[in-house]
């Protein structure tokens, strides 16, 4: 019997050796597949004032991820707080566990390994009226945003705190909610955030004599600055960057909003493969509801259609209860109709690719009525002669300024643009139907 089993045993001993060799190879392949798959939460930024306050978690890529709203427990000495929980993910060794913020809505934010597979970022709440969260895309981030009221001891307390994190000097001490505003009646804009596009490391377009998209647009909101600040002489009015500097999508929105600006204009220079393409376009916050606007977002955006897609999933509902969406349209009509008429009356070949809605991420949840315009084509070679030529761009300033003035004065969309603009709602609303 003994020998027999040592029999046994030897026979079988290749055949046990072979399997355990196969499975160390797997586990070996699964562990180095996990380790290339696995989700790192990398950075934490966020941007606040006492009213609002936007907080990015920043991850190495794509993630599943949920978040609850937790009430308050006074047993175990726990404010309210707001979770994100993360699958797939484990925080990165550089990262800041826990950031004080103090700024009246949130204590801080804290980030942990919950589970093995699970990073939670906590955000200890201190007052907060509402929240949202959503994703942004490539590189793939965590949006949080929370707006509150806090009672004027609040606000006192927290002018005396530190400055804002990470946002530019200067920042207006905060004021109390601005009405919503009203058709027909001039309306009070106490500050326009103008936001040149692109910068730094992101050139934006380059055309084929090698004009930057960058460069344009800073030059654009530098004009446009001087221009609207002596037409409103009450009206503040800041650039999200004044030099070449990168700046994030989500950054650009942030400092708007934590300006509690009236008005965002962002700036921009369009590109196609057709080098023939030409026009000016003006956009509001929306469905795409042609190819032409969804290549030109995902441009913007440097986001494919289908990660686009993602982020509208979570802010659909905000897209159809927004009353910005209506007045964004209006401004984006002003700006468009201005814009048009003024580079018309001097140049030949002007253009009119339209008004039209489309997912722009540096329009995404943003509190006031908001833009993007594409001045002119960097690939088309006449227009990128053009943009060369300071006379072109002082055109440009006066056509986009006399649209955000026809807008603050309260003046009405005319017939025209009122029949295009509510073909417009309507097929966007088809659109919007189908997607359902
Ligand atoms: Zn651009």
């Amino acid at each position: 019997m003994p020998e027999e089993f040592k029999i046994r045993l030897f026979a079988m001993a290749p055949t046990a050796v072979r399997l355990f060799i196969v499975l160390f190879v797997i586990s070996l392949n699964t562990s180095a597949y996990c380790a290339t798959e696995r989700t790192e939460v990398v950075g934490i930024r966020h941007w606040s004032n006492p009213s609002y306050t936007r907080v990015v978690v920043d991850l190495s890529r794509k993630a599943d991820f949920k978040y609850h709203l937790l009430k308050k427990d006074p047993s175990i000495n726990k404010p309210r707080r707001l979770y994100i929980d993360i699958k797939g993910a484990a925080l990165a060794k550089a990262l800041t566990k826990s950031i004080p913020i103090g700024d009246g809505l949130l204590k801080s934010v804290r980030a942990g390994q919950y589970d093995k597979d699970t990073v939670r970022v906590v955000l200890d709440i201190e007052t907060l009226e509402e929240y949202k969260v959503f994703p942004l895309t490539n590189p793939y981030r965590i949006v949080i945003d929370i707006t509150g009221k806090v009672s004027e001891g609040k606000v006192a307390e927290s002018k005396k705190a530190p400055p804002e994190k990470k946002s530019p000097p200067g920042t207006a001490p905060p004021e109390k909610p601005k009405p919503p505003p009203a058709t027909g009646k001039a309306l009070k804009v106490k500050t326009i955030v103008i936001d040149p596009g692109h910068g730094g490391k992101d050139p934006g377009a380059i055309g084929k004599r090698g004009l930057k998209e960058k460069d344009v647009t800073l030059k654009v909101s530098r004009m446009l600055k001087k221009e609207l600040e002596g037409k409103l002489k009450l009206t503040k009015v800041i650039l999200t960057r004044s030099k070449d500097v990168y700046i994030p999508l989500d950054e650009r929105t942030a400092i708007a909003n934590m300006k509690r600006a009236d008005l965002f204009v962002s700036v921009h220079v369009n590109a196609s493969v057709n080098r023939k393409a030409t026009g000016v376009e003006t956009y509001y916050l929306d469905y795409a509801h042609d190819k032409e606007a969804m290549k030109v977002a995902s441009r913007e955006n440097f986001a494919s259609t289908e990660e686009m897609d993602d982020v509208l999933q979570f802010i659909l509902k905000d897209l159809r209860r927004s009353g910005n969406r209506i007045e964004s349209s209006n401004l984006a009509t002003h700006i468009q109709t201005k814009l048009l008429s003024n580079l018309k009356r001097k140049y030949r070949g002007i253009k009119s690719n339209g008004v039209k809605g489309a997912p722009f991420y540096v329009l995404v949840n943003s509190n006031m009525p908001s833009i993007l315009v594409e001045i002119s084509f960097l690939s088309n070679p006449r227009d990128e002669k053009r943009l060369r030529d300071e006379k072109y761009l002082a055109e440009i300033v006066k056509g986009i300024t006399e649209g955000i003035l026809r807008y603050v004065n309260g003046e009405k969309v005319s017939r025209l643009e009122k029949v295009d603009e509510r073909n417009h709602i309507a097929s966007v609303f088809e659109y919007s139907g189908v997607r359902q």
